[in-house]
Formats: C-alpha cells, structure tokens, sequence
C-alpha cells in the first residue's frame, strides 16, 4: 500500500473493507474512479449518500424503502392476510421476481443463530407477531434452508401455533445453505407452491 500516495491507499483500503472485494479489485476500483470525470464520482458519492440518508424501514413489513410505508404494502390489491416472512430484501425482491405472490411480506432482518449470538430479540420478530394480532390468514416462512433458517422457522412457527393462524414453509426444493437470491425463479415458484403445513 505505501507504493501510492495516502489518498490513493486510503480509497482502496476502503473498497477493500466492502465484501467481495480483494486487494486487486480495490486497486482497480480506486483507479477506475480516479480516472472518471469528476461529475461522475459526484453522481455516485450522492447516489451513496442519499441512500443512506433516506432509505429506512417500511413501518408495517420492515423492508428497506424511501417511504414510511412500502409499495406493496400500500398496494390494495394484495392481500394483506397472506404474509410471506423473509430474512432480507434481497430475498424479498427474489420473490417479487417471480410476480406470482400476491400477498405481502414480513422482513426479519436475520436469522436465529446461537453459534453467532444472534437470538429472537435480535430480529424482527417481535414486529411480526404485534402484526398478527390483526386479522391474518396464513403466514408463510420463507426463510432460508441453512441451519439458521430452520432454525428461525422452527421458532416462528411454535411462537405462532397458540394463535390458531395457518403456518407454512416453503418447500425444501431450495438447495440447502442456499441464499435465495441466487435462487431461480422457477424454483423458487415451486418451493412456494409446494408449501407445507407445520
Ligand atoms: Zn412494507
């Protein structure tokens, strides 16, 4: 690193801090940028900066979003009685891909993980079950099929149980560790369709 000036190798020690960036990608993204016009890297700073300032949590499903309320929880034609429980928006938007669910969703923003320290007060657990005490007809855990998220549904499902609610999971065509944003579509369609009751 000291072969470049100071701000040079501050850039790239911070491009290396992203994840999925190594040394070399931080050096050709450092230079890359240094090599833009300069309203360009102020599109791209301001791009990251608004970001930042402005997205937050939908207040009823806890996705990111630049509103109080989310696109499609404000959507009348969904149905609001259906709530999809994800552990992300990334996993939320692999859903939204397949334009086949119509009903709403719940963000957890995690998953249980003992070996992390991660336990139910960590995610948005709490928010989900204040949701259920109004009138819902099924809640579909679509968490991931690694350990964490079997784990979670597991949890979720015995905290729901007493309510009488309907709970389901996915099918486990998802291949096991997998992230479900890499998830195709179809599998995807038929992991929901092939929900079971738990
Ligand atoms: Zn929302």
């Amino acid at each position: 690193m000291d072969y470049y000036s100071k701000q040079i190798s501050k850039l790239i020690e911070e491009f290396s801090g992203l994840p999925g960036i190594g040394a070399k990608s931080a050096q050709r993204l450092a230079f890359h940028i240094l090599n833009m016009p300069t309203e360009q890297v102020e599109a791209l700073s301001n791009a990251i900066l608004e970001a930042k300032r402005n997205v937050k949590y939908c207040k009823c499903c806890f996705t990111l979003t630049d509103e109080d309320v989310c696109p499609i929880c404000k959507d009348s034609t969904r149905n609001q009685k259906v709530i999809m429980v994800v552990e992300n928006t990334r996993d939320l938007a692999a859903y939204e891909k397949t334009g086949k669910f119509e009903g709403v969703y719940h963000v957890l923003h995690g998953a249980i993980s003992p070996m992390l320290g991660i336990g139910p007060n960590d995610i948005k657990l709490k928010e989900l079950m204040i949701r259920l005490e109004a009138d819902v007809d099924e809640v579909i855990i679509a968490t991931n099929s690694s350990l964490e998220g079997e784990t979670t549904a597991m949890y979720i499902s015995k905290l729901i149980k007493p309510t009488g609610i309907k709970v389901t999971r996915i099918a486990s065509g998802v291949p096991v560790g997998g992230d479900l944003e890499y998830i195709d579509e179809v599998t995807l369609l038929r992991a929901l369709e092939g929900r079971t009751q738990l």
